[in-house]
């Protein structure tokens, strides 16, 4: 019998997620020998042309990491999904846009100029910067075209799952793996992930007093946190309220608090919105000059609300309007 074909796609990501499916470790193994991988490139020298050859739906499971900010990546985002039968957006930056997104706070131009033209190391003394098309000799030579902001793979093509975190832990990579070869697959749409806050499993949890109330906000290299104490308690920004549980808390166990990377609870459509609100709801401030001293303590608040989700967040659908 045909082993079920799949396919792992790479769009605009650092590697951490392909690492991620290698962090499965001997599972690889069991894997590799019951699919047929038929395209990985990061780790395999298939082509292009090779999938377009195949039929639609030939595929059966398409895993795509990273986000899309140029037209390559759009292309090939859209060549797997006309292939393939399932698709999974793996890792924050698929599922929500992730760190990349919060290039969305400045224009292309902006980014442009500081890359190339302003940054300090920079020596471009006739002012090139890349062009999608260049003639060089008479020659057309082509360069996938940069877009004005970076987007989550929903917003280019249908998702059928996803699996959030950056990059997404090895138990949930074999359960989703497991659960698309044994067809045991929860209705299109889901997140392969539980659908509580981390709060919820966090073992910090009981430490919180009764009623919470912070005066002051610090920074976590600020100060020596309790190890067994809710950050938010000891009045350190952590995003657990508003965020995926599923990571297994491997920023908590070396005391870093959660910074959102697998996105919002399930019913929520905008984990930084829901978090300013859970924040707000403990701040211990009586006066509009008490609120103004406690928000200037928080250095960075759309980075530190929207650092893996900018693009799939309502804020910045409204700002792509304009
Ligand atoms: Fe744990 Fe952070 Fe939630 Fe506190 S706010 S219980 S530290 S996840």
């Amino acid at each position: 019998m045909a082993k079920p074909k799949v396919a792992i796609g790479w769009l605009g990501s650092c590697g951490g997620c392909d690492e991620a499916v290698v962090d499965i470790n001997e599972v690889l193994l069991g894997v590799a020998e019951a699919v047929d991988l038929i395209f990985w490139p990061v780790a395999l020298d298939f082509k292009y042309d090779s999938i377009k050859a195949m039929k639609d739906g030939d595929i059966v499971l398409s895993i795509i990491n990273g986000d899309v900010r140029n037209s390559e990546q759009e292309e090939v985002a859209k060549l797997l999904r006309e292939k393939s039968q399932l698709v999974l957006a793996f890792g924050a930056c698929a599922c929500f846009g992730g760190t990349p997104g919060l290039a969305n706070l400045r224009t292309k131009n902006d980014i442009f100029n500081w890359v190339y033209r302003d940054a300090p190391t920079v020596v471009n003394p006739e002012g090139k910067y890349p062009q999608a098309s260049t003639s060089v000799n008479g020659k057309e030579l082509t360069l996938p075209e940069i877009y004005n902001r970076v987007y989550a793979l929903n917003d280019v093509i249908p998702i059928d799952y996803y699996l959030p975190g950056c990059p997404p832990p090895p138990h949930l990579v074999i359960a989703a793996i497991s659960a698309v070869l044994e067809n045991k697959l929860p209705p299109k749409g889901s997140t392969l992930a539980p659908h509580r806050a981390l709060c919820d499993s966090c073992k910090r949890n009981k430490s919180k007093p009764e009623r919470m109330a912070i005066r002051d906000i610090k920074r976590i290299h600020e100060v020596e946190a309790d190890p067994d104490v809710c950050f938010l308690a000891q009045g350190i920004i952590c995003l657990g309220p508003a965020t995926r549980d599923g990571c297994g808390e491997a920023c908590m166990n070396i005391n870093i608090p959660c910074r959102g990377c697998f996105g919002p609870v399930e019913g929520v459509v905008d984990s930084g919105a829901k978090f300013v609100s859970a924040l707000a709801s403990i701040l211990d401030v009586q006066s509009d000059e008490e609120i103004e001293r406690i928000t200037d303590q928080i250095v960075d608040p759309v980075g530190y609300s929207y650092r893996f989700a900018l693009p799939s967040s309502i804020l910045q659908k409204e700002v792509s309007k304009e």
